[in-house]
């Protein structure tokens, strides 16, 4: 290998993350690269980018990869010992064979392709659901990341968009980050906040414990999990009664009335203090600030959205810049996604003409439900027999893991795995399928976080006999018989075709110029030409019934909506599994710096309870509920509620003492409204394991 440097080329990041950083990619030679870098001239990724991407190399050219195809020919959940290698054709027939076998005996919806955000590029990732379309396999409800927040912000906007963040830096007087440890999740964003700061902008963090971000924070609002409603709804209180609202907004661009007035009459900031745990003091405080600035830019994430009343709390925030009439201001409003800010017309990705919505749906939070074949979520039809799954990782990422894995272990079950590493999951696969990374397949991204739309090419070639998803799609639906334009047309051209749909220029021209913002003008991004609801109003009392059927009597008015897991005399605990600074998922997991970093799986609890229970940093701790317990170490920490514990995470099952990872104790209850995993929604007992550093 030689270690000259010899081009600083385009790419875009494809991991889970609202940020999708446009990069710069040191290419040291046709199969390697050296650091990767935040491009410089993109005005949001503006040069900057979290460590574990900065460090991608070890990722990419990790030992570990996956270079050939295999079959398993030893026990489940061992891992590569337990595989043989074979050739590309051999796994594919072997795949289509099986499929096609447990087809005709059980009808098409016993085969399960399951997916997520792995890449976020839409090509490599939504394919998959072509040829589930094609082959009226069934479908899936995608639950496990932004259901639940997208019909909260949504119910209230109409559409999943906001302002652009970039007014941060030069306009916004407050910034608001409500349930997102951005530091640890959108590096960027923070560079937007710091150039506030330096004018003098205050920041506002609203998160159960004092993250990496809460640090940076001048007001820090250290709520109860799941009470962000309450909150919400008790600074609307505080805004009406020292006359913070603007009357004349309320009554041009929203739903406002009499009746809402009257229902945040009695929602004090005393009231709220008792749901929250929040000083009223405090609760007063941020009202004002918020009511005295509308230049309060509120970035709102998905963690707080997390819990059965999550859409729901989602909805409650962001009625207060519809209060203030922040939206009517530069640097003011709210973000909490732009995914449809891109108008981008995907159908020819995912074969929407094929589509077929009578084929039954599952939901991908409850994963372990139905391979384990709970009758609710079969819904009447054959059980799932087989699985193709692509860009997840269910034994780790999904809700009570220990049905996962016991869904898994069905000798029944056959599952096709198409990975970088050997995942938990591969490792309960018939068939291991090595996959590209981003840096050597063609894709094109939006973001949540920013405008721009991305498209980029290879830089390097496939490690080993690693292939695109794309690739595996095409060969299955070819050896399946499946039938659509777009099992015949190259990544490239599925790119260009989307672009040309969509009245947007070609893949080469935007891939020439890295990126095409697509910003709406001041106007529009503000909602000052009316939100996307139907009266082009927002909408303070939603009609929830249209957004989703799940336990769907909500309250009519932003409130405390009490349907989370509380805690009770037999589980006096909360939990929340926020995310690792240095993993995105179980992204990153297998590269030694971002281990390093994170040392192990650690539970932060309050030092009172520390010393109650007699143990100290480094000490084991068992937490449990009626799911599962998990055992691991202790972090002696106090900035959080006396009765909350936070484990940062995702960390493999293996990584833990007994095998059993925190997932394990997380619900499948799905939150109400659409759904939604409720990952920060969970009530635990702790018990003393004995010393041990
Ligand atoms: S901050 Fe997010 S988008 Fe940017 S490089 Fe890191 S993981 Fe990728």
């Amino acid at each position: 290998m030689s270690n000259e440097v010899i081009e600083r080329l385009h790419s875009t990041c494809p991991h889970d993350c609202p940020s999708a950083c446009a990069l710069e990619v040191e290419r040291i030679d046709s199969k390697t690269i050296g650091r990767v870098y935040g491009a410089r001239d993109n005005e949001y990724t503006s040069g900057t980018l979290c460590a574990k991407v900065g460090n991608y190399a070890e990722r990419v050219h990790h030992p570990k990869r996956l270079k050939n195809p295999m079959r398993r020919v030893g026990p489940k959940g061992v891992g590569v010992d337990s595989f043989e290698p074979v050739s590309w054709s051999e796994a594919l027939d072997e795949v289509a064979a099986k499929f096609s076998e447990l087809a005709s005996e059980y009808g098409s919806e016993t085969i399960w392709p399951h997916y997520y955000a792995g890449t976020m590029g839409l090509v490599q990732r939504d394919g998959i659901e072509r040829l589930r379309h094609a082959m009226r396999y069934s479908r899936q409800h995608s639950t496990i990341c932004s259901a639940a927040s997208d019909a909260g912000w949504k119910a209230g906007t109409g559409v999943k968009r906001g302002v652009d963040a970039r007014e941060i830096g030069d306009h916004s007087d407050v910034v608001v980050l409500w349930g997102t440890n951005a530091v640890h999740t959108q590096v960027n964003l923070m560079h937007h906040v710091s150039q506030a700061k330096k004018r003098g902008a205050k920041l506002v963090v609203v998160d159960p414990y004092q993250n990496a971000t809460a640090k940076k924070a001048d007001l820090h609002l250290m709520l109860q999990p799941g009470t962000d409603g309450a909150l919400a709804t008790a600074m609307m209180h505080v805004l009406f009664a020292e006359n913070l609202a603007d009357r004349a907004y309320l009554n041009e661009y929203t739903d406002f009335g009499s009746e809402l007035e009257t229902h945040l009459s009695n929602r004090t900031a005393i009231w709220a203090e008792e749901i929250t745990g929040v000083p009223s003091e405090q609760i007063v405080e941020f009202a004002r600030l918020v009511g005295n600035n509308p230049k309060t830019f509120f970035r709102l994430g998905y963690g707080f959205t997390r819990t059965r009343n999550g859409a729901f709390n989602m909805h409650a925030v962001s009625c207060i810049p519809a209060v203030t009439g922040a939206w009517k201001y530069l640097g003011g409003g709210a973000l909490y996604s732009n995914a449809e800010l891109f108008p981008l017309d995907k159908s020819l990705i995912i074969g929407a003409d094929l589509l077929d919505r009578g084929i039954r749906v599952f939901d991908q939070s409850r994963i372990g439900e139905v391979l384990c074949g709970n009758p609710i979520d079969l819904q009447g039809g054959p059980p799932v027999t087989a699985m193709l799954i692509q860009n997840t990782n269910p034994m780790m990422v999904s809700p009570s893991s220990l049905k996962v894995r016991e869904g898994f272990e069905r000798d029944d079950l056959f599952v096709c795995v198409h990975e970088q590493f050997m995942t938990e999951t591969a490792a309960m696969a018939d068939i291991v399928l090595p996959a590209t990374t981003f840096l050597e397949h063609e894709d094109i991204y939006i973001a949540g976080g920013h405008t721009f739309l991305q498209v980029a090419k290879p830089l390097i070639e496939p490690i080993g006999e690693a292939k695109p998803n794309h690739f595996v799609i095409c060969e299955l639906a070819r050896r399946l018989g499946a039938q659509h334009p777009g099992f015949d047309m190259t990544a490239w051209e599925i790119i260009d075709q989307t672009l040309e749909r969509s009245g947007l220029p070609s893949a080469e021209k935007i891939h020439s110029n890295h990126w095409l913002d697509c910003a709406k003008d001041f106007e529009e991004s503000h909602f000052l030409n009316g939100f996307e609801t139907i009266d082009k109003k927002f909408h303070f009392s939603p009609d929830w019934s249209q957004l989703g059927k799940i336990n769907a009597h909500l309250p009519k008015f932003p409130d405390h909506y009490s349907v989370t897991d509380d805690r009770n005399e037999e589980r006096p605990f909360r939990l929340v599994t926020a995310p690792a600074r240095q993993f995105l998922n179980s992204s990153f997991t297998e590269t030694p710096a971002a281990r390093k970093r994170e040392k192990r799986p650690t539970a932060k609890i309050h030092s009172i309870v520390c010393e109650r229970l007699g143990i100290g940093d480094g000490d084991l701790i068992r937490i449990g509920n009626g799911l599962a317990s998990v055992v691991l170490h202790v972090e002696v920490f106090s900035e959080l509620q006396e009765d909350v514990v936070i484990v940062e995470s995702i960390w493999p099952n293996s990584s833990f003492i007994e095998g059993v990872g925190i997932n394990s104790l997380v619900s499948t209850d799905p939150g109400h409204g659409v759904g939604g995993a409720v990952f920060h929604d969970t009530s635990v007992w702790l018990k003393t394991v004995g010393a041990n550093n």
